[in-house]
């Protein structure tokens, strides 16, 4: 178990953490996630005891670590840049933190086997750092990390410098060893497809503060600030008003807000598979919560169609819904349409800005 209290830090006059709390439990497997410069790096840091937090706690086990020195957190880490000793060999390499240990050259011999069948490199213990791929060099540095059996492993963006496969390769595979070996993960991020991939749960981290911390389905369907709605996966944005307890915008209407006001503006992020396609405004009748609406352009990517429609009223619409479903419905290019919203994540006074327009696609 592993919990950050309240850490806050700054560097001279800016604040880069800002009271994040977040816990990570015994096996668990914890994503921190956020767009760069956000502090994610610092969190980490201050949990491994790297860095001194200005105010706010470290629990490891339970028991108050804030000024326990690095060494004896009985910690393992994992960084980008943490390199291999170019060197010493994959089998010296892994060795290095028992060795320092003074561990009996049997059982260092016997654990490092060990260690080079769990991270699928046995015959390669004689080589060099120079001599693998990169894949092969960061399940070195994993191996180096669990030699000395941490219970609680820190991982910053171990797999970022890696090419795309390689990194889904990992990613598998470390989610699989964590697990075998119920080992506590806290893993920064700031590829969001990584971290809900990965995480049991995911801290939202930006601008040094959490956002929302949840399990990977809920900070994708609820999410619980603009600036989630924005950064996680992407969305239509629209802007309207409550009316008689429904959203609307222009024609389409979705559920509003609880304790929400007549007349109040929101800000509205639709998924693209929530815009559903009715059918052909030629073989359709008009109902409540319908727009007509013109296809622009349409995209197959693998089973998935992308349509890019303009509602009768000027503002563009990209829905997202099964090839199958496409074909059925017989649409193309310029042909009008029905649309309506199946659901919506919608927030009141809530302007863009706050760094959320950055990630609105
Ligand atoms: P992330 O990991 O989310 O990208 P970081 O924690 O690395 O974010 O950095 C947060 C902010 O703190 C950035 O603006 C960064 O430049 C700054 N920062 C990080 N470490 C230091 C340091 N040692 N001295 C001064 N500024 C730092
Ligand atoms: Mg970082």
């Amino acid at each position: 178990m592993i919990r950050g209290q309240h850490l806050t830090k700054s560097f001279g006059s800016q604040r880069v953490v800002d009271d994040v709390s977040f816990e990570a439990a015994e096996g668990e497997f914890v994503a921190l996630l956020g767009p760069s410069g956000g502090g994610k790096s610092t969190v980490l840091r201050m949990v491994a005891g790297l860095e001194t937090p200005d105010s706010g706690s470290v629990l490891i086990r339970g028991e108050d670590a804030t000024s326990t020195a690095v060494q004896k957190r009985g910690l393992g880490f994992v960084f980008q840049h943490y390199a291999l000793f170019k060197h010493l060999t994959v089998r010296d390499n892994i060795g290095f933190g028992l060795e320092i240990r003074k561990t009996d050259k049997a059982e260092v011999r016997r654990r490092v086997d060990e260690l080079l069948d769990l991270v699928q490199l046995a015959g390669f213990g004689d080589r060099f750092p120079a001599q693998l791929s990169g894949g092969q060099r960061q399940r070195v540095a994993l191996a180096r990390a669990l030699a000395p059996r941490p219970q609680i492993l820190l991982l910053d963006e171990p797999f970022g410098a890696l090419d795309a496969k390689v990194r889904i390769e990992l990613r598998a595979w470390l989610r699989k060893l964590s697990r075998e070996q119920k080992i506590t993960c806290v893993f920064v991020t700031h590829d969001q497809e990584e971290a809900l991939e990965l995480a049991d749960r995911v801290v939202i981290i930006h601008r040094g503060k959490v956002e929302q911390i949840g399990r990977p389905e809920e900070v994708y369907d609820q999410p619980a600030t603009p600036f989630v709605a924005s950064f996680i996966g992407s969305s239509n944005v629209l802007t309207g008003t409550v009316q008689e307890g429904r959203t609307a915008f222009g024609e389409l209407n979705v559920g509003a807000p609880h304790h929400v006001e007549d007349g109040a503006g929101v800000r509205a992020f639709v998924r693209h598979h929530q815009v559903e396609i009715i059918g052909r405004s030629d073989k359709t009748s008009k109902t409540d919560g319908l727009a007509l609406a013109k296809v622009s352009h349409i995209t197959r990517i693998g089973w998935v169609a992308r349509i890019e429609l303009v509602l009768d009223d000027g503002r563009h619409l990209i829905a997202e819904l099964p090839k199958d479903r496409l074909e059925s419905l017989a649409i193309s290019d310029g042909a009008e349409v029905f649309v309506s919203l199946r659901n919506a994540s919608v927030f009141v006074d809530a302007p863009l800005g706050d760094g959320v327009e950055d990630y609105v696609i």
